[in-house]
């Protein structure tokens, strides 16, 4: 699963007994979490039929195939949402319905090992976006009638009687019938599709490879199929229809993916099938196996240039999952990074293959941020039970591990992972010992320190160059303190004094470069590099950033300048341009940023210059900015003219606006909007207006132009503010923020959303009111609005919210 915006996990509802007070880690991972069963679930027969979008119901009926565990099993306990009505469960001795369970009562008790089937025939009512997303065509663009799971943590045990737990697998079938016109997309491979009484067709879907049932998954819309295919493997694109010519461009590279997975990990794309099918306001993205369900979010021609997150992310991470995950799957969720982590890590592992060594560090770079970020909010290990860094810390700590035992020996390893645990289940300690058995390599200490423990080395380094012996000798500090506390349930994670960190030291001097190897696993220790053969101009501490850390090290301007000019990997460049970037009063820091802003070898490298040199003279900056702003990438652009919006005067606001005019990338004229708008540009009042109206990808221009006019409102702009209500739910937003700051047009437009003709936009006016507006306040608005509102809908919204209102905490 991948969510739009990097964000901590949800409470993972599958999940077996919480983690309970304990020291050891390692064990309670590998294995203690895991929950136990009687039997082995081996086949599920799902017929679903009768869906109604008012009532967001459906029938159901599931026939289970499973194997007693247990001699003398008398019943049977699946995992079953509470709101679904059991009908009847045949053949039986009856049921109960504990919490969230079904418990069966067998006809006859089941000796070990034999095989026991029945069917619950059930009336599913699901509350909107738990287990089922339904939508009615409410006459919206883009927003045609459908239904769809949200499979994964959201729980399939919402809509159907399964076992919810990832590490029984089982093969199943998908029944369902639905009105004409309507396509349905399910896993595995398509039996039939038959019509039905009624005008309705039935599709037959058989998910013949056993899988988790947390991968199944069931799309329901007015697809439009685009077919693909990976050597003999059928890879469909499932769209609206009025999305068919943007679906090619953007999934045309599954196959060539697909492929290039197959070669690095060896084991061929492992199902029948490949589908991406898209559907409306989703989290993002789901893995469901063979069958991945994706947002609707389709970029346009324009928005390639803006390298979006759908395809260079989203695409190749949901089909990474088709191996780890749904090949390979965490046996318990305190193993989710097994899943998360190598999904993550692979999307850096095909840009790498296609685009070279400076787009792989880009990849995991933006990996390692997001790392840091999560780790400033709560520090916890990679492999636990709802770590919230699953994702960049996974990929960060696969991409140290094949820096580590290089790609021959790292994907010797992988090869061995996939396919002694292929359709089964693996702990973290199962990849230990893949790697220990490929290559002869125990790594106990890799795993305890990356896996188990938490945290990363803090380094703080001085340096000493002593001429005569030509040697250059490092004082290296490991400063990370261990001062996490314990939690509610007892659970304290423990932070390394000293990690082990191998790492090479690379001293360039104008007379050639000396590396040194070394390992460091010492709180403080020093190392010598001899042998140079003149002063040293540079320093790369980690010189191939093998090891995740941040690093303290104040250098001299000149050793930086160097560092940023010279140095081949983007991590160096990167911290070469934090350092840099902060001495804004050295000419020579300045000059080293304009000219990588100008001239570095890959586009990000321009972009942080840029970016940077904001806070630079205009003598120094503007020049370097006005060659960046025509840079041919747009993120270079973007940066370039972000910086000149802070820098102001009459040549940043020259290129401002050129830029908002003609720039084809629309996050460039975002950008340019914000620059002429804080510049306050005699004509950033009617670009700001023409902006609202300016379509673009997951909507750039529109969202630049409301933030511009939060910053500055007048009567007139909060008007067409309100005239944009009903394209999407940020105008709302800023509405609502405008009338918690006194705006009086703005409460006026706000008040008319809340009794708009279209339900979406009462909806989204009434959700802005309250994340924007302070419990009183938006009760008093609503109070207000009350007696006035025309519609009976907008009546009854109007009072939920206001007891959602009443009841919260003030
Ligand atoms: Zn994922």
């Amino acid at each position: 699963m991948l969510r739009i915006a990097p964000r901590l996990p949800l409470a993972l509802l599958l999940a077996g007994a919480p983690l309970a007070a304990q020291s050891n880690l390692e064990r309670v991972v590998n294995g203690e979490l895991t929950p136990s069963h009687d039997y082995d679930l081996v086949h599920q027969r799902i017929e679903l039929r009768n869906f109604d979008w008012d009532s967001t119901s459906f029938d159901g009926r599931v026939t289970s195939t499973l194997v007693a565990l247990r001699p003398s099993l008398d019943s049977v306990v699946l995992d079953m949402g509470r709101t679904l009505e059991v009908r009847s469960v045949t053949p039986s001795r009856g049921f109960e319905r504990p919490g969230d369970s079904l418990l069966v009562r067998l006809a006859r008790p089941a000796a070990f090992g034999d095989t026991v089937r029945f069917t619950v025939d059930y009336h599913g009512r699901i509350r909107q976006g738990y287990g089922l997303y339904f939508f009615k065509a409410d006459g919206r663009p883009h927003r045609p009638q459908q239904v769809y799971s949200g499979g994964g943590t959201d729980g399939n045990p919402r809509w159907l009687p399964t076992w919810g737990g990832p590490a029984d697998k089982t093969t199943w079938e998908l029944i369902a019938t639905v009105p004409k016109g309507l396509t349905v997309v399910s896993n595995g491979r398509l039996v039939s599709d038959r019509p039905a009484p009624g005008g309705m067709h039935t599709t037959h879907w058989r998910q013949e490879k056993p899988a988790s049932t947390y991968l199944i998954s069931l799309a329901v819309a007015p697809f439009v199929k685009i077919a693909d295919r990976w050597r003999r493997v059928p890879v469909d694109y499932y769209v609206y229809p009025e999305d068919s010519a943007l679906a090619r461009p953007l999934f045309h590279r599954t196959p060539d993916m697909m492929e290039t997975y197959s070669r690095l990990t060896g084991v061929p794309y492992p199902w029948n099938k490949y589908a991406q099918a898209t559907v409306a306001d989703f989290v993002g993205g789901m893995e469901n196996v063979s069958a991945t369900t994706l947002v609707d979010w389709l970029p346009d021609r324009h928005a390639y240039q803006d390298r979006p997150w759908y395809l260079e992310t989203l695409i190749p991470h949901e089909l990474a999952h088709q191996w780890f995950g749904n090949l390979v799957t965490a046996e318990n969720w305190a193993n989710y990074w097994l899943n998360e982590g190598m999904a993550e890590f692979m999307p850096g592992q095909y840009w790498g293959v296609k685009r070279g060594p400076h787009a792989e560090q880009d990849y995991y770079l933006s990996e390692y941020r997001q790392y840091l970020t999560l780790d400033a909010r709560r520090r916890m290990p990679l492999a636990t039970y709802n770590s919230n860094n699953v994702y960049p810390k996974g990929a960060l700590v696969m991409e140290m591990l094949k820096t580590q035992l290089g790609p021959e020996r790292f994907w010797a390893s992988i090869r061995r992972y996939l396919t002694r645990h292929a359709y089964g289940a693996a702990t973290t300690d199962d990849l230990r010992q893949a790697v220990l058995d490929a290559t002869g390599q125990s790594l106990a200490w890799f795993w305890s320190q990356w896996m188990y423990s938490a945290g990363y080395p803090e380094f703080a380094v001085t340096a000493a160059y002593d001429s005569t012996a030509g040697a250059l000798t490092l004082t290296v500090k490991q400063t990370q303190v261990d001062t996490a506390t314990a939690d509610s349930t007892g659970v304290r994670y423990a932070t390394p004094l000293a990690f082990r960190a191998p790492i090479a030291i690379r001293v360039g001097t104008t007379k050639g470069d000396v590396v040194r190897r070394v390992t460091i696993d010492r709180r403080e220790q020093t190392v010598r590099v001899e042998g140079l053969p003149a002063a040293p101009t540079m320093v790369a501490f980690d010189d191939d950033n093998a090891v995740v850390k941040t690093l303290a090290f104040d250098q001299p301007t000149p050793w930086l300048a160097t560092l940023l000019e010279r140095h081949p990997h983007l991590w160096q460049r990167a911290w070469a341009i934090d350092q840099l970037g902060a001495r804004t009063s050295d000419s020579l820091a300045g000059a080293a940023l304009a000219q990588a802003a100008r001239g570095a070898d890959y586009y990000l490298t321009r972009a942080e210059a840029a970016a940077a040199l904001a806070r630079f003279p205009e003598a120094v900056s503007l020049p370097a900015l006005e060659v960046a702003a025509r840079d041919t990438s747009a993120q270079v652009r973007e940066a370039a003219v972000s910086a000149l919006g802070g820098l102001g005067g009459s040549r940043a606001l020259g290129v401002a606006s050129e830029a908002w005019r003609a720039d084809s990338s629309p996050r460039v004229r975002a950008s340019a909007l914000l620059a002429l708008a804080r510049l306050g540009a005699p004509n950033a009042r009617e670009a700001v207006l023409h902006g609202l109206d300016a379509p673009s990808y997951r909507d750039a221009i529109r969202n630049a132009a409301i933030a511009a006019i939060v910053q500055r409102p007048d009567s007139g702009l909060v008007a067409a503010l309100a005239r944009q209500t009903g394209a999407e739910p940020l105008p709302a937003v800023a509405l609502a923020a405008l009338t918690a700051r006194g705006d009086s047009a703005a409460r006026r437009a706000l008040l008319g959303a809340i009794d708009d003709d279209r339900e979406w936009v009462r909806g989204w006016a009434l959700e802005a009111l309250e994340d924007q507006l302070d419990a009183p306040a938006a009760v008093a608005l609503l109070r207000e609005a009350q007696p006035t509102l025309r519609r009976e809908r907008a009546r009854a919204a109007v009072t939920e919210a206001l007891g959602r209102l009443q009841r919260a905490p003030s």
